[in-house]
């Protein structure tokens, strides 16, 4: 069974080809983010236009690398939940239109299913039933995941998405975008001890959600004093204190995510834990979560990098919609859902 996947929920135009035992025949990632860099996050119709002239090279490009052809197929799946509407669009439309035009099976993909079945196409494992923490620039969710396709959510953001905060910060410190892998840089030179940051509910056992915006302001404050911000102000971003900031921020961060995937655990009793998203790209978030496992005694399933950010590959999970027989027809719809995204305010980017 090979199947094309198709992924265009945020800024990354992506195809892969999979088959049924994970084997990856091809992977194309586009990447966005020059063209979004400017403005601090990510600009919705930037990024729907961008797909549009993306879609189709990325998807004969994956298809060339994996050589075969559209009739080697047994399905097209395509990413329609969550993510920019505009976005979604374009691959729900590509993915429609090949499958119509080839008489080829259509499945749907949700995202954050995705995002967490990147851990099993990772170890080659089962790696169900798990405790799923997503952590990305659109969400930070924790689900009781039974099996690949049955996910409840336990708690999400109720503010700002840990990416989010990152990226926000960043260009507080004046680090660029995207802040998550500049944050990650400018820590490694400094203390996360030097500025006491809060962990907002961290210490309340009965919430298994986050909160970040309270973080990211006072961030703000350390830097700017407390009240609203003069444009004029000058700012003290010598590179020390800036990389105290980042190192102490990132801390932060990472001590409330962790709190709450050891809570999800020890509520759901379930003793494997696995991460996706691009925040799971952070290097000291990994260091800490390996300790955590350790400490702990649970089993942490964490994809390499280029699977913890936005890929097709991801798309194979596919696969279990397939062998359960779960196809669409051409009136699957987008579903964009609930997603807060950096999306760039002007004013904030000069
Ligand atoms: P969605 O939320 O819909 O999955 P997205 O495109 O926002 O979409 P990803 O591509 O998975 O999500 O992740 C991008 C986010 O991950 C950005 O906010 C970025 O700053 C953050 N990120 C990437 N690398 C790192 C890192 N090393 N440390 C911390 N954050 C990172
Ligand atoms: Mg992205
Ligand atoms: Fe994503």
């Amino acid at each position: 069974i090979r199947l094309l996947t198709i992924e265009s929920t945020c800024d990354e135009t992506a195809a892969a080809v999979v088959d049924d035992e994970l084997n990856v025949l091809s992977s194309v990632v586009a990447s966005q983010s020059h063209l979004h860099d400017r403005y601090g996050g990510v600009v919705p119709e930037i990024a729907s236009r961008a797909h549009v002239e993306r879609i189709m090279p990325v998807i004969e490009q994956a298809m060339t690398q994996a050589g075969i052809s559209l009739a080697d197929l047994d399905a097209i799946a395509v990413a329609n939940h969550p993510g920019l509407a505009g976005s979604l669009l374009v691959g729900l439309i590509a993915a429609k239109t090949l499958s119509f035009a080839h008489n080829i099976p259509l499945i749907a993909i949700d995202h954050l299913q995705a995002h967490i079945y990147a851990c099993q196409i990772d170890s080659g494992r089962n790696v169900f039933p798990c405790v799923g923490l997503i952590v990305s620039g659109g969400h930070s969710n924790l689900y009781r995941c039974e099996t690949a396709l049955d996910f409840t959510p336990l708690g999400s953001t109720i503010d700002d998405a840990a990416g989010e905060a990152f990226d926000k910060v960043a260009s507080m410190l004046g680090l660029g975008y995207p802040g998550g892998p500049a944050i990650q840089k400018a820590a490694e030179q400094g203390d996360p001890q030097k500025f006491k940051l809060p962990r907002p509910l961290v210490d309340n056992p009965e919430r298994l959600d986050f909160s970040f915006s309270g973080l990211k302001t006072a961030v703000r404050y350390e830097l700017y004093g407390p009240g609203k911000i003069n444009p004029g102000a000058r700012v003290d971003l010598n590179p020390q204190r800036v990389a105290d900031m980042a190192a102490s921020f990132q801390e932060a961060v990472v001590d409330c995510l962790i709190a709450k995937a050891d809570l999800a655990l020890e509520k759901t009793r379930y003793n494997r834990l696995c991460v996706g998203g691009g925040v799971a790209a952070n290097s000291h978030f990994r260091k800490r979560l390996e300790a955590d496992a350790a400490r702990v005694g649970y089993e942490l399933f964490i994809p390499p990098l280029k699977l913890c950010t936005d890929n097709a590959v991801m798309g194979a999970i596919a696969i279990e919609r397939y062998q359960t027989g779960l196809f669409e027809d051409l009136s699957l719809d987008i579903s964009p859902g609930l997603v807060r995204h950096t999306v760039a305010r002007l004013s904030e980017s000069g």
